[in-house]
């Protein structure tokens, strides 16, 4: 057989069942109803109905590309159904059998578990996963209908006085029939592929449906009669089941659609709201006519409806922030929520002195790709590029797709130490091996690299990714294929400029190079603590410039020969605000900045401005402190001379815990021990 489809003559046999069934069911009801008529009506009906399981049958066995278990079960539902259609007609007419319920109705009963099970084989492979909306959609219809159905045939057939097997037979239909449409809803509301084989099963569906509750309606209100426009439908259905089986789409009845995507069209919103307003019009009715019934059900029923529309709309929710949140092609993240994460992230390493590692990779010479094998193939390398990016990262670093073909990734706590590491993980990651971009083709792809890390390369998420980004130009001019790390782009003269003013507020205060030397002092320790070289800059260059901000305090109060009053005191205590906005104002010192700020800050939190405490006082401040006090205890002061070493010693050791961070308090109290803290030069300025 073609792999192309069926011989022409194969995919017209379902038009030629369905013409000669057809004229059979006319035949069936120009046939006379007595003498020979009687018997050559139930000839041709059952024969009818037989063939409909026949063909199912048949089509199923012969049948090996797909959809098998659904269709053989379908099939054996048929031949079920046939026997019910036989034994009735038989019994009816011709044995002249008419108690109710009798063995037909045992067969006919036992036809719909079949029916069910076949459809809910092929709902779930028509929609693979899961597809929440389309069930939520088919309960809203199934509420409606399983109210409608209690209202108008179980309720009233079940409030007869009857005997036990009638009473079971007949409010037996009505409830099969119910769970068959409830089904019958749930494939229709489905995905999958809607063939020709699909409609036929659904018109199959549509007419065993119709025609069972005109059914029970008839039997309630005794206007049934055997033979009546009824049997047409049933028919008609059962041919249509035949020639969904002949059709040359039947093996595909089980395929789901390509695009998973299930619309809320017009349609359907109308379809849902029509079904849903009918509960309260039962009640609208019900007042009107004046005869109260069944009101807990139509209760239930509205509740059930109320609670079903708003998982709808949970579910949708949820689908449009998954959407706008995760890029189409690749499944990372978007640039959007990429940016939206940054200042989260960057807002808690600065509450929690931490830091953050941003990176930006860009695909070498992609265009030459697109160029030479297409834009399909050009797609296919950047989803492997970004699945293989993805799996470099650590969980809870966000992957995002930044731009065409560059992408960014933002990882939390990384130190600048650590930036070299990781982005050439996340190179060779890329470059470790070749890319298909396409079944023939691999190409060997390569990325660069730009990396930067908040605080120490820019102090907000806008300058951090613009530092990224820098770096990755860098990586580019460089040759590509190569990650670079934002180098400290710190403008020299701009912090000679800043040591000059700190010189400035030194020669105020009578004391020449205070700064310089808590500025040596803190490199040392810095050094002893087993920081980089990163760190070590920053504790330096913090205690050379710890009190720049003191250029702004008038000589009034900077030189007062007394004790401050709480005015004053307010004033000085602004300098390590100041010393802040003056340093940051410089591209690269925010984390000098930062540790100016905290400078004052005390370790039991009873310091300045914020009242900082702990560990959450970065370790430089921590480190400045320190040698700040060390180098004012052993100053002279307008309002009170300086003290020897001895009580600098003890001064430092009864804050030791409280004021100071324990740890920095021995070390540097073991180095001056040791000889290792020169002293301050105290030349007097005359
Ligand atoms: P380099 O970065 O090494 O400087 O060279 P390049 O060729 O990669 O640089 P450029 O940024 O000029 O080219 C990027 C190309 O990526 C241009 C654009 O057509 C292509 N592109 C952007 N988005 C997509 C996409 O979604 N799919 C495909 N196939 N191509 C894309
Ligand atoms: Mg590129
Ligand atoms: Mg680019």
């Amino acid at each position: 057989m073609s792999a192309h489809g069926p011989r022409p003559a194969a995919g017209r046999a379902w038009l030629g069942y369905l013409t000669v069934g057809l004229v059979a069911i006319v035949a069936y009801y120009l046939i006379p109803r007595h003498g020979f008529g009687v018997a050559a009506r139930v000839v041709v009906y059952c024969l009818t109905s037989t063939s409909a399981a026949v063909v199912v049958l048949w089509a199923a066995v012969r049948n090996r590309a797909g959809a098998r278990v659904p269709w053989l079960l379908l099939g054996l539902s048929q031949v079920v159904y046939s026997l019910a259609d036989c034994t009735f007609y038989v019994n009816h007419y011709l044995l002249g059998l008419t108690g109710f319920p009798s063995a037909a109705d045992v067969f006919y009963l036992g036809h719909y578990p079949l029916i069910v099970v076949a459809l809910v084989l092929l709902i779930r492979r028509r929609s693979p996963g899961r597809d929440l909306p389309g069930l939520l959609d088919a309960s809203v219809l199934a509420v409606v209908a399983a109210m409608l159905s209690w209202l108008y045939l179980i309720g009233p057939r079940a409030r007869l006085d009857q005997p036990l097997p009638v009473a079971l037979a007949s409010v037996g239909y009505p409830v099969m029939d119910l769970a068959m449409f409830v089904v019958a809803l749930r494939l229709f509301l489905g995905t999958g592929r809607r063939t020709g084989s699909f409609a036929l099963l659904s018109a199959n569906l549509l007419a065993i449906l119709t025609a069972d509750t005109l059914y029970v309606l008839q039997q309630l209100n005794g206007t049934y009669k055997a033979g009546n426009f009824l049997d047409a439908i049933w028919l008609g259905g059962n041919l249509a089941l035949g020639a969904a089986a002949l059709h040359p789409t039947m093996a595909r009845l089980a395929e789901p659609t390509a695009a998973r995507e299930n619309v809320l069209g017009w349609g359907r919103i109308a379809a849902l709201c029509g079904a849903a307003l009918i509960a309260p019009a039962m009640l609208v009715l019900q007042h009107v006519t004046g005869g109260f019934h069944d009101i807990p059900v139509i209760a239930a029923a509205c509740a059930m409806l109320f609670v079903l529309v708003i998982a709808r709309l949970a579910a949708m929710v949820a689908d449009q922030r998954r959407l706008a949140i995760t890029d189409a092609l690749t499944g990372l993240h978007t640039r959007r929520f990429f940016v939206a994460q940054l200042p989260i992230e960057v807002e808690r390493a600065r509450r929690g002195a931490g830091s953050v590692g941003v990176f930006i990779a860009d695909v070498d010479r992609f265009k030459s790709i697109n160029d030479g094998h297409g834009h399909p193939a050009g797609d296919r390398v950047l989803v492997e590029v970004a699945d293989r990016l993805r799996r470099a990262a650590r969980a809870g670093d966000v992957v995002a797709r930044y731009g065409g073909e560059e992408f960014a990734l933002l990882a939390p706590g990384v130190r600048p130490a650590e930036l070299a590491s990781i982005a050439r993980r996340l190179r060779e990651s890329v470059a470790g091996s070749p890319i298909a971009a396409s079944d023939a083709v691999l190409l060997d792809v390569t990325v660069s690299v730009g990396a930067a890390c908040y605080p120490q390369h820019g102090g907000d998420p806008a300058a951090v990714i613009a530092a990224a980004d820098r770096s990755l130009y860098a990586a580019k001019v460089a040759g590509r294929d190569r990650a670079v790390v934002c180098a400290e782009e710190v403008d020299q003269p701009s912090v000679d400029h800043l040591c000059r003013m700190a010189d400035q507020v030194d020669l105020r205060l009578g004391s020449r190079h205070d700064s310089r030397a808590v500025g040596r002092w803190a490199r040392l320790l810095a050094t002893e603590l087993g920081h980089d070289e990163h760190g070590i800059r920053v504790a330096g260059l913090a205690g050379r410039l710890r009190d720049v901000g003191k250029i702004v305090v008038p000589d009034a109060v900077l030189l007062k020969p007394a004790a401050l009053d709480a005015e004053e005191w307010a004033v000085v205590r602004q300098h390590a605000e100041h010393g802040f906005r003056l340093v940051d104002t410089v591209p690269g010192l925010f984390a000098v900045a930062q540790t100016i700020r905290q400078h004052h800050e005390r370790y039991d939190g009873s310091g300045y401005p914020q009242g900082l405490s702990g560990t959450a006082i970065r370790w430089e401040a921590r480190v400045v402190a320190v040698c700040d006090v060390w180098a004012a205890l052993l100053a002279d002061r307008p309002h009170r001379p300086a003290r020897s070493a001895q009580e600098a010693r003890s001064v430092l050791r009864a804050g030791r815990g409280t004021l100071f961070d324990p740890d920095v308090v021995d070390l540097f109290l073991g180095l001056h021990a040791e000889g290792r803290i020169d002293a301050p030069d105290l030349g007097r300025v005359g």
